[in-house]
């Protein structure tokens, strides 16, 4: 978008590209700044880092380097427009009725996003663009239920009361977000909770920063009030952590990978603040003999090579029964020779580039490690130098075969095109290993037998069982993890009561007896 906020660079910086060059689809290069109240300002330390486009390795935009002075911003102006009432004080209906507006606002300027989301991330335009069109959704299903929060008359057990319960707002919500999909992910958590008459302090991942700080300018523009929602940019360790740690912060909702879960968790419990963790996996995706052979084998490719492994439901952990094995892997490997890797801007490009730097060393340490563990890898395990994109960060979608419970490969998250495939004898078996994981987030099934289906959606461990489909996420269906995949629900009528709390309301309907009578003799 074109806005007075976020400054084209001077060609003198030497980031400016032309149009035509590789993963640069968006012509300009930007300066952004932090949106705080009703004010676009710069970083209180005067600082930015740059963000760098993993097509083509180039810095691609200025990002400021918030601190713990912009935390603080932040969140007094969050405060601020909380206590001032201008949200959480209009009535549900209203509330409703002003989210409804900028969601229809979103409709038509959202799909402006995807370029600077591709550029942040190297996600392909063609995958991005239907999740964007479907993001306003999610501020029209909560927009529904903003007035649809009932409280209810309790029928007390007490004489002479009238007992009814409030949900009410908690105050401030600090949303912390991943890069893999930073517009929707806020989206699951802008959502439910403004329309629970929240604000909220978003702090988006320091990969993937500007297509946050774009959509806050759309919220602005489709006339969210001043202070309702705040972004501020940065890393994890200080403008994410004094935001976590603040003590006027009521609750923090967290996407992002268990190691940090880890840390938000115990710096939320120190400030006794309410949280929501949304964490990584290791989803299993368990294929029965008796399978339709196409639908898995189209199945399982798309659960972890679309987006290239990089989503949280990746279905990274195969486990494939005896009998249909080898001819299962060699369909997966035929499914995928020869894919066309290149710039995410290219809608030939089939797969594009890992999202960043750390992330892509990160994979190939797990290949590294896997080969070494004696697994096989029966497809890819390189770094790909697709012609049009010599000098992005490319890898090749890679399949091992014989992967053991003990190796690295089988219990770790990689967030990247790695599939990991182990057999099964039976049920019992695949059920074991299945739920032989500390995560549990997501699971596949496989199966033509329903009563089998049916078993296993109960006896696997995960917040999301799919049977015979995969990936398919909603603002109507709770998204959510078991174990250390986290807690809290986001999406659906779950995720709207992580933002409230309940107030039981007891009212005397009769005179209040003297509790010290006079009469003591
Ligand atoms: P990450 O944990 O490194 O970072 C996520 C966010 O947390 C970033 O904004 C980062 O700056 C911030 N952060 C990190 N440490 C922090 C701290 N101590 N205090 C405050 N903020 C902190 O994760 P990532 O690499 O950006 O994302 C990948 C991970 O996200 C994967 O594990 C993936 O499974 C997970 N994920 C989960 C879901 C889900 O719905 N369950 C969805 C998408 C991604």
């Amino acid at each position: 978008m074109d806005h007075p906020h976020f400054t084209e660079l001077a060609d003198s910086t030497g980031l400016r590209k032309s149009a035509s060059e590789p993963g640069s689809a968006m012509p300009r290069q930007r300066k952004y700044l932090q949106h705080i109240g009703d004010q676009w300002c710069a970083p209180a330390n005067g600082e930015w880092f740059e963000t760098v486009n993993p097509a083509n390795g180039e810095p691609w935009a200025l990002i400021p380097h918030g601190t713990a002075a912009d935390a603080e911003r932040a969140v007094a102006a969050a405060r601020c427009a909380f206590e001032s009432g201008t949200w959480h004080d209009l009535n549900p209906t209203a509330r409703g009725e002003l989210l409804r507006r900028v969601a229809t606002y979103l409709e038509a300027h959202i799909e402006e996003l995807a370029p600077i989301e591709a550029r942040d991330n190297g996600r392909r335009q063609v995958d991005l663009l239907p999740q964007l069109r479907y993001l306003p959704k999610y501020f029209h299903y909560y927009a529904g239920l903003a007035d649809k929060i009932e409280g209810t008359v309790i029928p007390n057990d007490v004489p002479g009361v009238f007992n009814y319960t409030r949900h009410e707002p908690l105050g401030v919500v600090v949303a912390i977000t991943p890069w893999n999909s930073p517009l929707m992910l806020a989206a699951w958590k802008l959502a439910p909770a403004l329309a629970a008459g929240n604000t909220v302090v978003l702090k988006p991942s320091e990969h993937a920063s500007a297509s946050t700080l774009e959509l806050a300018l759309l919220l602005e523009l489709g006339g969210l009030p001043p202070g309702v929602v705040n972004v501020v940019t940065g890393f994890g360790q200080g403008v994410g952590s004094a935001l976590v740690s603040h003590p006027d912060v009521a609750k923090i909702t967290f996407t992002g990978s268990d190691a940090s879960g880890r840390h938000i968790a115990a710096a939320a419990g120190q400030g006794l603040k309410r949280v929501t963790l949304e964490l990584g996996g290791k989803s299993p995706q368990l294929v029965f003999d008796d399978a339709d052979m196409d639908t898995a084998v189209h199945g399982v490719l798309a659960g972890i090579f679309m987006g290239l492994g990089q989503s949280c439901i990746a279905g990274s952990r195969l486990l494939v029964q005896n009998a249909i094995h080898d001819r299962f892997v060699e369909r997966l490997v035929a499914g995928m020779q020869g894919v066309r890797i290149g710039d995410p801007f290219d809608p030939h490009s089939q797969l594009g580039p890992i999202a960043n730097q750390p992330q892509f060393e990160k994979v190939l340490a797990f290949i590294a490690q896997a080969r070494e563990d004696g697994a096989t890898c029966v497809l890819g395990g390189q770094a790909a130098h697709p012609a049009n994109c010599p000098t992005g960060w490319y890898l090749e979608p890679t399949i091992f075969t014989n992967v053991t419970p003990d190796m690295q490969l089988y219990r770790d998250e990689v967030f990247g095109p790695v599939l990991a495939v182990t057999r099964f004898r039976d049920e019992d078996e695949a059920v074991r290993m299945a739920n032989d994981t500390r995560f549990g987030l997501a699971a596949g099934v496989w199966t033509t037998d329903m009563a089998r289906s049916v078993r296993l959606s109960q006896r696997i461990a995960a917040g999301t069982v799919y049977v015979n489909t995969y990936r398919s996420v909603s603002a109507l269906s709770p998204v959510g993890g078991y174990k250390h995949s986290g807690y809290g629900r986001e999406n659906g009528i779950d995720a709207i009561r992580e933002f409230l709390q309940v107030k039981s309301v007891w009212m005397g309907l009769a005179p209040v007896p003297n509790p010290f009578p006079q009469d003591r003799t």
